[in-house]
């Protein structure tokens, strides 16, 4: 379980590859922050989130120049449209173009194992998982806020993988990118039920309460899950650090923010 290493664009602005993914040969990937793009005001300057008010001229230019970065285009971006659900789509082609997969219902997660395929997902404070299936060539992006790991759609990502694709856990890269620390995500009774019922057996290691509040380790919840189901410790990277009390020359968060923010994207493709 390594962090994630920084990288530069050519014309500056930092973003983060995960150590194990790095090694794949034939895969792109990569977790953006908020330097790089060309988006102004409280969307400086990668931003991809379309509902906020941004130009949206200002944010095809940064899916291009975030697609270019990882080796693909902007034309074979597919993106989710996340809405805390846990609906999984299948992309099968490349052709189609620029698009959004399961609008208007969601469809927090997104798989494939055609090359050229751009899958993006996005984050603030929510966690992004990329997936790669080393032995069956396919790749996956999970969006899992608390309400994500609740209803385990990274369990249902890789189990659907695994019908499409013929994926085993065992063959499983994963890297889960910048989200809420335990520290900051701090939160009431009601969410604490939930999701204390699906992972008791992780209480108390990663619950913890101070005052009235609680604080639950989501990384760590999504590591365990990754284990319990076979994926094999050194083929997972999770980032440590946190947008919510990062730094904000890097990231947007929603909780710091309340919400009048741009959002951050992750990438994965397999090569053509
Ligand atoms: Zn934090």
């Amino acid at each position: 379980m390594s962090e994630l290493l920084e990288r530069t664009f050519e014309k500056g602005g930092t973003y983060f590859v995960s150590p194990q993914l790095s090694i794949c040969p034939h895969l792109g990937h990569a977790f953006f922050t908020r330097q790089g793009g060309v988006s102004k005001g409280i969307f400086e300057s990668l931003n991809f989130r379309y509902t906020g008010g941004d130009n949206e001229n200002d944010i095809a230019k940064n899916y291009k120049i975030a697609a270019e970065a990882i080796g693909g285009r902007y034309e074979d971006v597919v993106r989710t449209c996340q809405l805390h659900t846990d609906t999984v789509g299948v992309v099968r082609a490349r052709e189609g173009g620029f698009r959004q997969v399961g609008a208007p219902d969601g469809c927090d997660a997104l798989i494939t194992n055609v090359p050229g395929v751009v899958l993006a997902g996005f984050y603030a404070d929510c966690q992004l998982i990329l997936l790669y299936d080393e032995k069956n060539h396919a790749i996956g992006a999970v969006h899992a806020g608390w309400r994500g790991v609740a209803n385990r759609i990274l369990t249902k990502t890789i189990e659907k993988m695994g019908k499409e694709y013929g994926t085993q856990p065992k063959n499983i890269v994963a890297a889960v990118g910048p989200s809420i620390c335990r520290r900051c995500f701090e939160t009431d009774d009601d969410v604490k039920e939930i999701l204390f019922e699906i992972y008791e057996d992780q209480v108390p290691d990663y619950f913890y309460k101070e005052g009235a509040k609680w604080h639950i380790d989501l990384k760590m919840l999504t590591y365990s899950s990754l284990i319990r189901l076979g994926v094999l410790p050194y083929n997972i990277d999770v980032s440590n650090r946190c947008p919510c009390c990062g730094d904000e020359e890097l990231y947007w968060s929603h909780r710091r923010t309340r919400g009048n923010r741009g959002v951050h994207a992750g990438m994965i493709m397999l090569k053509p």
